[in-house]
């Protein structure tokens, strides 16, 4: 084995590589420290893009992943705008776009995930929302008064950002293909209907059990019709969203929301084991010297007795300090209580734990025709997850609760 004098290279900027970056100068490490990301600037923060970013309550500025002495203190060498294009875990070398290889004695795999795509003509005003700058696209395309949105998917960010396009005076309409309230298998039943009421009281028209079938657009707009970037769009922009039911929907914008996958095509011939994401052992650890943090990683998870990815913010700074002492040699199974929330119009909602399918679900404060309810979810009596809707500060009981309970089921 060579000594170990490289650099710890992490590849993926956002929450989790950063975390594993602080946790790693927090717990010691004196060492070189490497931070590829593939966007320019410094990292920030993503809950906020289909929040305040995209309402225009909040500047950009203040989603600063790190304040500037914190990144001062991280003595890290960053290269930005770079891609991670391969990975050599032989001779232990990572190769980027600008052609740099990066040795290292440990990597560090963060590189997240990308949204979906659906196939569609090369259209102006379609949107997905992962970056700042998708973000800041998408709200420059809501402005002009009375834009009519299409949400293609009704998941968590489509429904972000249905709440907040309606406060930008959008006509919102979203499509979601699976019929009955979306995200009901999410948090369940009593809290997806109240979503959706809340939704449609607030003016979004939800469509369930409809597909999206083409996008097409308008030959007669004037060209260019938009400018992104300084750039004049030439594209024709999106006019109708065409749906399985033979339905046009018009439409001056589009979002597709409807699913992201885990940046790991870079590792194909890496010899890691890819599988909706890196696939880690139960130290979040993908082969030897290599470690996965974040959305892109999927590991055992020994309390749940599985494979588990999550696209939880919580979980990226969570998963990113624990790959920081595994590397530095703790050997800790990572089994985090899974917990994330979502922001719709004023109403938050928080979930830590999990929904079995077959869990028994019972209101255990306030009620749900009321603007505050905790619901939790057991299988045979044992607490398995907990929903607060507009109660964060009830939360952290709960989830000390599921710490126990998960630690009783563990192996
Ligand atoms: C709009 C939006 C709203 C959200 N809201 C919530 C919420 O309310 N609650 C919640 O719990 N979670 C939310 N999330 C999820 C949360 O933001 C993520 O779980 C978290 O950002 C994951 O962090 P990460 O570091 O794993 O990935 P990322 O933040 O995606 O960071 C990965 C970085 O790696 C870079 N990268 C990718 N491939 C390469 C490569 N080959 N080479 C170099 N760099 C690369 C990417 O460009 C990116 O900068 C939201 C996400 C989005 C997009």
């Amino acid at each position: 084995m060579r000594p170990s004098v490289e650099p710890i290279v992490i590849v993926g900027s956002g929450a989790a590589g950063l975390s594993t970056a602080e946790s790693l100068r927090s717990a010691g490490y004196q060492g070189e420290l490497q931070i590829v990301g593939e966007e320019q600037g410094w990292p920030y923060d993503r809950p906020p893009l289909s929040k305040q970013i995209l309402a225009g309550t909040w500047l950009p500025e203040k989603i600063a992943l790190l304040p500037q002495r914190r990144i001062d203190a991280l003595a890290a060498q960053f290269i930005f705008g770079v891609r991670a294009t391969s990975l050599n875990t032989e001779q232990r070398v990572v190769l980027l776009s600008d052609g740099r290889r990066l040795p290292y004695q440990a990597l560090v795999i963060a590189t997240g995930v990308r949204p979906r795509e659906l196939r569609h003509p090369d259209l102006g005003n379609v949107h997905v929302l992962r970056t700042l700058e998708h973000a800041q696209l998408l709200r420059a395309s809501l402005l002009p008064s009375d834009q009519r949105l299409v949400v293609v998917g009704g998941g968590f960010l489509g429904l972000e950002v249905a709440a907040s396009a309606r406060k930008l005076g959008a006509q919102v309409t979203v499509v979601e293909p699976v019929p009955g309230d979306p995200l009901a298998s999410r948090i369940g039943l009593v809290a997806a209907a109240k979503l959706v009421e809340l939704h449609r009281a607030s003016g979004v028209r939800v469509l369930t059990g409809v597909g999206v079938t083409a996008l097409t657009g308008d030959a007669e707009a004037p060209s260019p019709y938009v400018e992104s970037g300084g750039e004049p769009d030439r594209r024709q922009p999106v006019r109708e969203v065409h749906l399985t039911d033979g339905t046009a929907l018009p439409a001056d914008v589009v979002l597709i929301a409807v699913g992201s996958d885990p940046c790991a095509e870079w590792l194909e011939s890496s010899g890691l084991l890819i599988d909706d994401g890196v696939v880690c052992d139960e130290y979040c650890a993908a082969g030897p010297n290599v470690w996965a943090a974040g959305d892109v990683a999927r590991w055992l998870h020994r309390g749940l007795d599985r494979h588990v990815r999550l696209e939880h913010r919580t979980n990226a700074t969570e998963q990113g300090r624990h790959v920081a002492q595994n590397i530095l040699g703790a050997k800790l199974p990572f089994q985090p209580v899974p917990f994330f929330w979502t922001d719709h119009f004023e109403t938050k909602i928080q979930l830590a734990g999990t929904l079995p399918h077959a869990a028994d679900a019972e209101i255990v404060e306030g009620d749900a025709a009321s603007d505050s309810f905790i619901q939790t979810f057991s299988v045979d009596g044992a607490l398995r997850g907990v929903l607060c809707w507009n109660s964060p500060r009830r939360m952290t009981a709960y989830r000390n609760a599921l710490e126990d309970s998960l630690r009783n089921i563990a192996v």
